[in-house]
């Protein structure tokens, strides 16, 4: 009879791989070691927002306590212990030479850079390895392009009815439930205080001991911390008290609310579960199940438009954009269609600028390393693609500043959605306004140092004048899509000497960015 060696497994989880309901770990295994690691590659490659290290460490340190704790073996490799060797190829290196492994697994990453740098990893591999699924997505990665495969545009809505059709989610029939896949046009109200504002659930993760090794290493950081209450989730029970409060108190006006902004809430009725999902502590169908079922209790409290409008962004959207990421990478990653060139303005490190809008969206990013969506699209996005802000600039620094941020969803949501780099293969035209827009959807305005209704002359909305030159000065690339046609036909009927004072408008803010 041959004794076969005994295998030594080795086992890498990467800090957003955090699915404890993976079937990696059924049932502990003595011949599997699992390794985690903060790692200086992963602190560096971009600046980020303070607390989106410390959330990103003390969710892995409380995962592979949890880990320890059902039996399984794990190393840990903190930012500053003396055998870390701070990438992920060195500590692979030093693991398997000193514990003598004799198999090495990963979980297939979200990252094109990091699934790159894995896969070369491997091949320098002297034993054998095997790659395994995260088992958290919805669709495989290359699923999108399949599904477009020869279409010009790749059209979410087409995507999302797909969608719901093949997980059977609110369906009847192959029919939506309610009669109609889409009630966006009921979901574009303004805040007209009608719903009171939930009080958020904020936890208080003390990450003081992560605070002071990130500072002590001289990680370079930004944005503001209090390291005794850390308000994001950073366990699974955490994440799904989150979800919970949100279906409670959030979902009833979800829908209605999604594209309002207000000086009063950061955050109004939105979920702020993206880094709970994110980080895979919650899986993309629990969340909607969860919400759905929620709905189906609750049909008088939770209209369809509410619950529909959320399945969208998770089964739709998220999906999408990653499917997205996938098909269009790694050429996204440079995409520069209108070839914008300028500096992103330097008020987006510190929010010190007169218009409003900007700075409560900036500060709040700052305070809390969260804005949702439609401060991220329609102001902050909005106003670097009217400036003309070289889509790398407006990359790393949405990249850098959300605690949800990783690169499979943000760069296809950047430069893809919010400056159309891509040339409008995701969006059907750029999503840009003018002050007329923030007006109508938030109550920003009313307090701001600039007129919102003034498009030139003294303390004229930026937004104004910046819209109109965006347009003009993109004529040859935009004139022919069909969905901004109609505003080349206004700015064409417009008096010329007010086209010559929006233009000089625009000239003397786009060259004094800084001082807005
Ligand atoms: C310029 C820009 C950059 C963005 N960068 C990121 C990012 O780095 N990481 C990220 O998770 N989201 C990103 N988004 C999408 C979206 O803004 C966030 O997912 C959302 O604001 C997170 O807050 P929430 O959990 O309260 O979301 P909710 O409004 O409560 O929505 C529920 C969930 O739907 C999903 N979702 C909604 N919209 C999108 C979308 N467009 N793409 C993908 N998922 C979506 C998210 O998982 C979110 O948690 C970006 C959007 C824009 C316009
Ligand atoms: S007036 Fe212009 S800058 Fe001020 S809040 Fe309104 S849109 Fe923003």
């Amino acid at each position: 009879m041959t004794i076969m060696p005994r295998q030594k497994i080795l086992r890498l989880i990467l800090g957003d791989q955090l699915n404890e309901k993976h079937s990696w770990f059924k049932t502990p295994d003595r011949q599997v070691t699992y390794v985690m690691m903060e790692i200086r590659q992963e602190t560096d490659y971009v600046k980020h927002h303070i607390q989106k290290v410390a959330a990103f460490f003390a969710a892995m340190r409380a995962f592979a306590k949890r880990l320890g704790a059902l039996g399984h073996r794990v190393v840990y490799l903190k930012l500053d212990d003396p055998k870390n060797h701070q990438t992920i190829a060195d500590n692979i290196a030093y693991l398997l030479h000193k514990k003598k492994f004799t198999h090495f697994e990963y979980l297939l990453p979200d990252e094109y850079r990091l699934d790159a740098q894995l896969r070369e990893i491997v091949e320098k591999l002297p034993i054998p390895h095997q790659v395994a699924d995260t088992e958290h997505f919805l669709t495989e990665r290359q699923e999108l392009e399949k599904f477009f495969a020869g279409k010009k545009r790749f059209l979410m809505e087409s995507f999302y009815r797909w969608m719901r059709k093949r997980y059977n989610i609110m369906m009847d029939n192959q029919q939506p439930v309610g009669g109609q896949w889409n009630y966006d046009q009921k979901n574009r109200q303004a805040y007209d205080n009608k719903m009171p504002i939930p009080k958020p659930l904020l936890f208080k993760n003390d990450v003081s001991d992560i605070d002071r090794t990130i500072r002590k290493n001289r990680v370079k950081t930004f944005g503001e911390i209090v390291p005794e209450k850390l308000i994001w989730p950073v366990t699974r029970d955490q994440a799904l008290a989150l979800l919970k409060a949100f279906v409670k108190d959030g979902l009833p006006a979800f829908g209605t609310y999604q594209d309002a902004m207000t000086a009063k809430s950061w955050f109004l009725f939105h979920s702020r579960i993206s880094f709970a999902m994110n980080t895979k502590l919650l899986h993309p169908l629990e969340v909607i199940e969860t919400a759905v079922n929620a709905w189906a209790k609750k049909k008088p409290k939770i209209s369809i438009q509410q619950i529909e409008g959320f399945v969208r962004q998770i089964l739709g959207w998220r999906e999408y954009m990653r499917g997205i990421y996938w098909s269009l990478m790694p050429d996204l990653a440079s995409m520069n269609y209108f070839k914008h060139a300028t500096a992103l303005p330097d008020f987006y490190w510190t929010g010190e600028t007169r218009m409003n809008c900007l700075r409560m969206a900036i500060e709040q990013s700052l305070k809390h390393a969260y804005a949702h969506h439609i401060q991220r699209l329609m102001v902050t996005g909005n106003f670097a693609l009217l400036a003309g802000v070289h889509p790398a600039d407006v990359d790393d620094w949405y990249l850098g500043v959300y605690i949800d941020a990783i690169q499979w969803v943000e760069l296809p949501n950047t430069r893809a959605m919010s400056q159309f780099a891509d040339g409008g293969l995701v969006a059907t035209k750029p999503y840009i306004s003018s002050a007329k827009y923030i007006h109508s959807m938030s109550d920003y305005c009313e307090t701001c140092e600039y007129d919102w209704k003034k498009r030139h002359g003294d303390m004229a909305c930026p937004f104004n004048s910046l819209y109109w030159d965006f347009f003009a000065r993109h004529r040859k690339n935009l004139q022919n899509n069909p969905r901004v046609a109609m505003m080349y036909r206004v700015w064409d009927r417009m008096d010329r000497v007010a086209q010559k004072e929006i233009l000089k408008q625009a000239a003397v803010y786009k060259k004094n960015l800084n001082q807005l």
